[in-house]
């Protein structure tokens, strides 16, 4: 028995997705890194905490010394100030990560004690202190030398913080992805310029613009829109590649008389590795690679077409040759509020609004050129060829 389509898809993309070498590496410093995929691991530099400190204010004793008289207040642990001594029968004010002297066995927080000028009395009894509370253990997050963060890392704002305090002022990044945008189509005119009714204003660009610049890791390079003729497809193509590591086209990938894309990527020295997935929207897909190794995707023209096999497979190879291939993404899955009984024989992307508990909802598309639907949507649900019903499908969204 043959694989379920999807599996199949999975698979082909996959294939692909190995063939691609991911981007170079560039030292970068801290202030220029975030949203951008660590290409090094990133060790700690010391000890976290470096030593032991207190997670609390109050005051630093011994076990032994928690009955009987007040004790003497001897010194102040602030954060930022050298370790003092602590000797038996006295206690050291302590602050919020202020170092433990050595001889410290707690600390009790400033509200269970009682402070008179120089002494201070503790109301905790000994059997609710336990040995070491509210001590924040040398290491006890990370040791020296450990690996923190692996290679192929996303560097989002939570991987700051590690960064900054294990005292890496540069790291290895991958470069950012050259992404060049073409879109072909004799009807195309610019966004905003007055139009007859035979043509149509580019919308694709832009959608794959505001895509790609949605991401730090990405650098859009070029955007271009071109007439259906192969010898100025073929030019564009060339000098595209020539500063490009990814190049997303538009239309002009199917079987019509002006459909010109799979063979200006065969003059241009590129090969084409898969045509046609059993999808919809989105069928004539072609993915090809470039004679340096660049990522081409030829996405089928209409409006929603390009979205979803756009966000579906040109971005997981993209994120291939980022250096993110196998960082595990956030996967949803969502039930469907208004299910219907339409079934379709190829796996079918439909696109979804967001209604209450995450759950979504199946608009009423005219197709793959319903850009209003398309506008009205918050993402798509992936139903697998052969299956219809309230899910829960794997939901991506815009
Ligand atoms: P194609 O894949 O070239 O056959 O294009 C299919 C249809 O998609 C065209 O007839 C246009 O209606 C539409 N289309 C193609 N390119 C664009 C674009 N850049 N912006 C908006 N619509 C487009
Ligand atoms: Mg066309």
């Amino acid at each position: 028995m043959s694989l379920p389509l999807l599996d199949q898809v999975t698979a082909s993309v996959s294939r692909f997705s190995e063939l691609l070498q991911p981007v170079a590496v560039e030292k970068k410093s801290i202030a220029e890194i975030v949203g951008r995929i660590l290409a090094q691991p990133l060790l700690a530099d010391r000890d976290s905490p470096p030593i032991d400190v207190s997670a609390m204010d109050g005051f630093a004793i011994r076990m032994a010394d928690l009955q009987g008289e007040p004790l003497k207040i001897v010194g102040t642990a602030a954060a930022g100030s050298p370790p003092v001594e602590l000797h038996p029968r006295t206690a050291v004010r302590i602050f919020t990560g202020g170092p433990v002297p050595s001889d410290a066995e707690a600390v009790v927080r400033r509200e269970d004690a009682d402070i008179a000028v120089d002494q201070v009395s503790i109301r905790t009894p000994p059997h609710e202190l336990r040995y070491g509370q509210n001590i924040r253990r040398c290491g006890e997050n990370i040791r020296t030398g450990q690996e923190l963060l692996p290679p192929g890392t996303l560097l989002t704002t939570a991987a700051m913080s590690a960064i900054a305090t294990f005292g890496a002022s540069e790291l290895s990044v991958y470069a950012r992805v050259r992404v060049s945008i073409l879109n072909t189509g004799d009807e195309l005119i610019p966004p905003g310029e007055p139009a007859q009714p035979w043509q149509i204003r580019d919308s694709n660009g832009p959608v794959l613009e505001t895509m790609l610049r949605l991401h730090r890791w990405i650098h859009v390079v070029h955007r271009q829109a071109v007439t259906d003729k192969l010898a100025i497809l073929v030019e564009a193509l060339n000098q595209q590649l020539a500063s490009s590591d990814a190049i997303l086209l538009t239309g002009g990938v199917s079987m019509g008389d002006y459909d010109f894309v799979p063979e200006a990527i065969l003059q241009c020295g590129g090969k084409i590795i898969f045509h046609r997935l059993p999808i919809r929207p989105g069928k004539p897909i072609l993915g090809a690679m470039g004679p340096g190794g660049q990522l081409i995707v030829g996405l089928p023209g209409n409006p929603v077409s390009v979205a979803v096999t756009a966000k579906r497979f040109a971005f997981p190879l993209l994120r291939k040759l980022g250096g993110l291939a196998n960082v595990p993404q956030l996967l949803n899955w969502i039930p469907i509020v208004n299910p219907d009984s339409k079934v379709l024989d190829l796996i079918w992307y439909r696109l979804v609004k967001l209604v209450d508990n995450g759950k979504g909802e199946l608009l009423d598309s005219h197709g793959s050129g319903d850009l209003v639907s398309l506008a009205l949507s918050d993402g798509f649900v992936e139903v697998p060829a052969g299956q219809s019903g309230p899910g829960p499908w794997k939901y991506f969204s815009w």
